[in-house]
């Protein structure tokens, strides 16, 4: 099954039980104090949740672009080294505010994965809220009673509270949650290991996709707990993951989310990308299965941040974004010999791809694609004397730590976000001073500050030779084309 077709049947599914389909709220988020981007489905309902706000619906579904690259999830370290965490995904969500509750989330779960997508029973597990006396929260024994109707119990696991209880802050809604996990191995290594231990991620073909959150208690200012007036249920479940289970592979990028990007990097780089499936392979190999998972899937998050408002930038979410673009780029030139903007050529397939359900991604394509043309231009300009001059340092280093004034250098100078110096030298088995960095950007910050009282946001851009606020895709001229970004 396509993954086109996924994401539509998972939308009508909920759509023929009352559901209204709402679209994707954008990844950046421009007014939330607490939250850079979107990072789960429930981030635009909040309000619904706290009763400042009243739904349209109390029955609700969508999928929501979602990005884990900062605050409380932050994947970035895992991307490209494990097969199903991404910077950007897309997470699918039913939501009942105060209408439904346990009994039909979880037989529509079931039903959905086992009848409509016909997931084999025996490959699935759940987990149930096991308690936490000291903490007044007690086992989830409704969720349980309910999955024992459906799935054999030995294949119902308890889970603790860091995994299946959910809470929004200290204070405020929470409530346990419930989760199905995915169990993918072959046959031959199932004989092997069997059962229960397997669940969260003790194998990387044992994989979490669905989390079903049911909020029935508020947390007061002491502590205590007390059941809600409105029960709501909050689900998100990981769209990528779900296409890995149902197309029959073993690795997010081996589903057709995933290879027609890979197809176009082999062609533009050359290198092969080896599917999950084909064991032994080289050190080097591995290498540029690594590169090419980064790639693919750094490309996503820039592009529908870009496509969303988001310039790359040297401050807040932009810099973030242009973080995951530079690791990227390095990504491309260390072992994907890439010397030239190449990234770029990828926003033509992802919109190809995507923008039949995410429009913006098509209106945006030549925003898109000349922002990141630029980007990679302009840092690729010094990445090469950047890694010689990392490379230097190293030889002259004894020890394991390299000073922070050095790493401090390569930011300021060749544009080297901490967390890419960090990256390359852990491949290395050394780190830097971190200390050190702090305390030369904060002499630097104090001199510019000196220097300029004057500030830019990271919404601002110099297009074509004028200064221009960019206020949101839909007031910037499409054809417009960016040449240079005011340096902030
Ligand atoms: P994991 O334990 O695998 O990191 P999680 O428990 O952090 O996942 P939730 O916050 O429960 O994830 O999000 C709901 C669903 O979203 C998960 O069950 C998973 O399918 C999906 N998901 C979460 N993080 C990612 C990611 N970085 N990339 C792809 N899918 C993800
Ligand atoms: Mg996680
Ligand atoms: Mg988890
Ligand atoms: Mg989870």
């Amino acid at each position: 099954m396509k993954s086109q077709d996924i994401r539509k049947q998972f939308l009508q599914f909920f759509e023929e039980r009352g559901h209204l389909i709402v679209p994707s709220a954008p990844i950046v988020l421009k007014d939330d104090p607490t939250l850079m981007f979107n990072n789960s489905g429930m981030a635009q309902f909040k309000e619904y949740f706290l009763g400042n706000a009243t739904p349209k619906s109390k029955r609700i579904a969508d999928t929501q672009k979602c990005l884990r690259v900062s605050g409380k999830h932050n994947d970035l370290e895992d991307v490209g080294f494990d097969t199903y965490h991404h910077t950007m995904f897309e997470m699918l969500g039913n939501w009942s505010f105060g209408d439904y509750f346990k009994k039909e989330a979880i037989n529509w779960a079931w039903q959905l994965l086992t009848e409509v997508y016909k997931i084999p029973k025996e490959n699935l597990y759940v987990s149930v809220f096991e308690g936490n006396p000291a903490e007044n929260v007690p086992f989830d024994q409704e969720a349980w009673d309910i999955w024992k109707t459906l799935i054999d119990e030995d294949r119902i696991i308890l889970g603790n509270k860091k995994d299946n209880f959910w809470e929004m802050g200290e204070q405020g809604p929470c409530g346990p949650c419930s989760e199905i996990h995915v169990d993918l191995r072959s046959e031959e290594e199932k004989a092997q290991v069997s059962g229960k231990s397997l669940v969260n991620n003790d194998h990387p073909q044992v994989v979490e996709i669905w989390n079903n959150v049911f909020m029935e208690f508020n947390r007061k200012a002491d502590g205590s707990l007390e059941k809600l007036p409105a029960q709501h249920v909050d689900t998100g479940m990981g769209f990528e993951r779900l296409c890995m289970a149902l197309q029959g592979v073993q690795s997010n990028y081996d589903t057709d989310v995933f290879t027609p990007l890979i197809r176009e990097v082999e062609a533009i780089t050359g290198k092969k990308y080896t599917s999950n499936d084909v064991k032994d392979i080289s050190e080097e190999q591995n290498k540029t299965n690594i590169a090419i998972r980064v790639v693919v899937d750094h490309v996503r998050a820039v592009a529908f941040a870009i496509a969303d408002g988001q310039l790359p930038s040297n401050t807040g979410a932009g810099y973030v974004i242009r973080r995951i673009l530079r690791r990227a780029i390095r990504y491309g030139f260390t072992f994907l010999n890439t010397k030239e903007p190449f990234i770029y050529k990828l926003v033509a397939v992802l919109a190809n791809q995507m923008g039949e359900f995410f429009p913006e991604i098509k209106t945006q394509q030549n925003l898109v694609t000349n922002v990141i043309k630029e980007e990679e231009a302009s840092f690729l300009r010094t990445l090469d004397q950047g890694l010689q001059l990392l490379e230097n340092v190293v030889k002259e280093t004894k020890g394991n730590e390299v000073s922070g004034a050095k790493a401090f250098e390569l930011y300021d100078t060749f544009g080297f976000p901490k967390d890419l110096t960090a990256l390359i030298l852990k491949e290395k088995g050394m780190s830097y001073n971190e200390k050190e960095f702090d305390a030369e950007l904060q002499k630097q910050k104090d001199r510019s500050r000196a220097a300029s009282e004057t500030s830019t946001d990271d919404w601002t851009v110099l297009i074509d030779g004028n200064v221009e606020t960019f206020v949101g895709y839909d007031e910037v001229e499409k054809e417009v084309r960016i040449t240079r970004y005011r340096k902030v």
